[in-house]
């Protein structure tokens, strides 16, 4: 990514300083938090090496300031000021700022997102506001964008911007990532119609969305499916007109950064003095964000429990609660912070003498140096998050610990669970269990110890914050190029005048028609969507050019595509491609595994009784459910429950389900209308192609012609096809324009 032409812009809420005013005037100080620690070490690591700056193109971050407009000073300063990167500060009005920050961001989304559905607050008016800093960053960002230039937007405060540049910038590489958890749908559905729509949409406007887990990447697909009916390939959304690819990066960090830090003077001197301090105590240590899904009371309460379970660990061991703040402006914030100092008020009164602390509670940053010598001081970092998209502190501890010494606990609800295998993994709202760890942890032996943390160093060693942002821009140039291919565009006048003229000069023709939505439109029963006399007509004409073969390919059942074409002397490829019909009438079909058909077809006559107006067609070979006759929201509604059915039994059968329009389809594997049209091409090479088709089947088809073919999508993209064209009508008038005898301009030279 940075050794292209165009830069990379990072977009974020916040620039990742703020200013403190302190003596002399404002000062520039690093902000806190999982984003700006791992996007800066990316930067450090990447650029500073000297890697991307050959181009003399620093990249450049967007993002909202705290300091006023006159104050903001000039691109490269204060934290900037390494040369490694350009700032363009976002000014948003008081009120909207705080609205979309402490307002929509910080108690709606966030709550929601990490599964505290009754803390979240519905306010109309914060996400009017939160519209408008997304409008106000798009605004910004649209005065900066160059040529070449890839975006890479960060986190949920922008959720709506992809979508917005989109809008502007058709052709702009995007990425959005997530660093907090994507919840499961029946907890994203809670947010209002309106917004979980334009949220989802305002996502996919990206090329590419990371999230941080697997898990999340599958909650958000089926968001995407169940809230706006779209299609999946795979992880690739097919949007109403472009592709978004989904995947998942779990964050990391520059462990070298915290490993070096190990033989640094200064670090060392911070570290044996703090184990001075401790006199021979153990030490545990947690380093959190004030929040209330890091479970800092709940872990308190783990700790009480080994001190009153433990007597003999009275005066051997303290715990250093080290907590950075955050969000002090929300109330809930305020009241933990008060909650938390009672608890800790407790447990020291409690256990306590005149020489043992047993909570030290800190409440302020701490600088690298000071990060580092905790890290290394501690026998235990106790990291217990209710839920943590990632958590980059427990990464950074195994990090740091380059003597292979301590032991960390982690919450399996931390997205860093995943990863870090050698960890002591507990459920953080289990007291027991975390007393139990906390017991395991400190009675662990040394080698056991170095065991654990060596193989989770070697996984941060492979997968560090440099591949986390590389591995995105990767897929970013994959997912930009699938876009492209996509994106079809409208058959032009040109485009037809070469498709006329290679069909003029070729003596052997193709023409792979589908039927429903292609050479007739669709209607609201099935069995309507006969072809009328002038399709028949037109087909007649094309077949008296000898040069000529068509097949019409279908999903319908050879029955009805065999009575319907009874007499017309053209190829019938039936559902699918299961069945084959030759000009002359005879049929020939594979033999398919067909034991899903009973259950599959039970469960469709439950959902045709379910949702008034929808319908069963039962194929030799396939069964489809339509719902084109029920009411659109119903009918909606009950084709995502049939998916999710569907997707269920899909692992015990071997059948593919497809969706069309208005239509879900199951089938058995390998029967599609690409290897019926392969067959045929086998069969009779030609020098022309064409293949006109609607649906999601047809894409197997069009993926499955030669180079030089004619493929044309029925509707919007994106589709493999090269062109799209608007409806049935558009497609009978260009069939016909190719047996409309052309001009013959010389017969009228003098
Ligand atoms: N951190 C910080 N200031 C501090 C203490 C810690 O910036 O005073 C850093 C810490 O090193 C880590 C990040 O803040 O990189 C916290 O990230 P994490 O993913 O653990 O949690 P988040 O704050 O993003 O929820």
């Amino acid at each position: 990514m940075m050794d292209t032409e165009g830069r990379l812009i990072i977009v974020s809420n916040r620039l990742p300083f703020r200013s403190e005013e302190r003596g002399g005037g404002p000062l520039l100080v690093k902000s806190s938090g999982g984003l700006v620690s791992s996007i800066g070490s990316f930067l450090h690591r990447r650029l500073g090496e000297g890697a991307g700056t050959a181009t003399g193109r620093r990249p450049i971050w967007v993002g909202a300031t705290d300091m006023r407009a006159r104050r903001a000073g000039k691109p490269g300063e204060g934290a900037a000021a390494a040369g490694l990167f350009e700032v363009s500060p976002v000014i948003l009005p008081d009120a909207t700022k705080d609205r979309h920050y402490n307002g929509f961001s910080n108690d709606t989304l966030w709550p929601l997102f990490h599964y505290f559905p009754s803390l979240a607050r519905y306010e109309e008016e914060w996400f009017t506001h939160y519209r408008t800093a997304n409008r106000l960053f798009f605004d910004a960002l649209a005065k900066v964008i160059g040529p070449g230039d890839r975006v890479w937007v960060h986190d949920y405060h922008l959720m709506l911007l992809p979508s917005l540049l989109r809008g502007a910038f058709p052709d702009l590489p995007i990425a959005f990532f997530l660093h907090i958890p994507f919840p499961s749908y029946e907890v994203f559905r809670l947010l209002p119609a309106l917004w979980r729509r334009e949220l989802l949409e305002g996502m996919l406007g990206a090329d590419l969305v990371g999230m941080q887990t697997h898990d999340h990447v599958q909650y958000f697909l089926k968001s995407v499916q169940q809230l706006l009916g779209l299609e999946l390939d795979l992880r690739t959304v097919m949007g109403r007109s472009r592709s978004t690819v989904v995947d998942a990066f779990p964050v990391s960090i520059d462990p070298e950064r915290f490993r070096r830090a190990f033989d640094d003077h200064a670090v060392v001197a911070e570290k044996n003095q703090l184990r001075k301090n401790m006199a021979g105590r153990r030490l545990v240590l947690s380093v959190d964000r004030l929040d209330y899904t890091k479970g800092i009371l709940q872990r308190l309460q783990g700790y009480e429990h080994l001190l009153d379970t433990r007597p003999d660990l009275a005066g051997k061991v303290s715990y250093l609660l080290q907590i950075v703040p955050s969000r002090d402006a929300i109330t809930k914030y305020k009241e933990l912070k008060e909650r938390i100092e009672a608890t800790v008020g407790r447990i020291n009164g409690r256990f306590g003498s005149v020489d043992w602390q047993p909570v030290i509670h800190q409440y302020r940053s701490v600088d690298h140096r000071r990060l580092c010598a905790l890290y290394q001081a501690a026998d235990v970092a106790l990291i217990a998050p209710l839920r943590d998209g990632m958590n980059l502190v427990a990464k950074e501890y195994v990090a740091a610990r380059k003597d292979k010494r301590g032991v960390l606990i982690l919450s399996e609800t931390a997205g860093a669970a995943n990863e870090l295998g050698g960890a002591l993994i507990i459920n953080p709202t289990d007291r027991a269990a975390v007393a139990d760890a906390l017991s395991q942890a400190l009675a662990m032996p040394a080698e056991e110890q170095s065991a654990r943390m060596a193989e989770m160093q070697e996984r941060l060693a492979r997968y560090d914050v440099v591949r986390w942002a590389e591995d995105q821009f990767h897929q970013l140039d994959g997912a930009v190029a699938l876009r492209r291919r996509l994106q079809v565009k409208e058959i032009t006048t040109d485009a037809r005048k070469t498709l006329l003229a290679s069909y003029r000069t070729a003596t052997r023709r193709w023409l792979f028609l589908d039927h429903d939505g292609t050479l007739v439109p669709f209607t609201k029963l099935p069995a309507d969507a006969l072809p009328g006399d002038k399709l028949r007509s037109l087909l007649e004409r094309l077949l008296s050019d000898p040069c000529n073969s068509i097949a019409v390919v279908s999903g319908r059942d050879r029955g009805t595509l065999g009575a319907w074409y009874e007499r017309l002397p053209i190829h019938l490829v039936a559902e699918h491609g299961a069945y084959l019909r030759s000009p002359e009438g005879q049929w020939t079909w594979t033999s398919v595994r067909t034991d899903w058909m009973g259950p599959v077809n039970a469960l469709f006559q439950q959902f045709q009784d379910r949702c008034p107006g929808s319908l069963v067609e039962q194929k030799t070979t396939a069964i489809a459910w339509h719902y084109r006759g029920a009411a659109p929201d119903l009918g909606f509604m009950r084709s995502r429950e049939l998916m999710n059915v569907l997707n269920d039994m899909a692992r015990s059968f071997d059948f593919q389900i497809i969706e069309g329009n208005k239509v879900i389809e199951v089938r058995p594997m390998g029967i599609d209308k690409g290897s019926a049209v392969r067959q045929l091409l086998a069969s009779r090479p030609a020098g022309f192609v064409l293949a006109i088709g609607d649906d999601r089947t047809d894409e197997d088809l069009f993926k499955a012609l030669p180079p030089g073919a004619f493929s044309i999508k029925v509707g919007i993209p994106p589709s493999h096809a090269r062109y799209c064209i608007r409806g049935p009508e558009d497609v009978s008038a260009l069939l016909a324009a190719l047996v409309d005898r052309p001009v013959n301009t010389s017969l009228k030279s003098p």
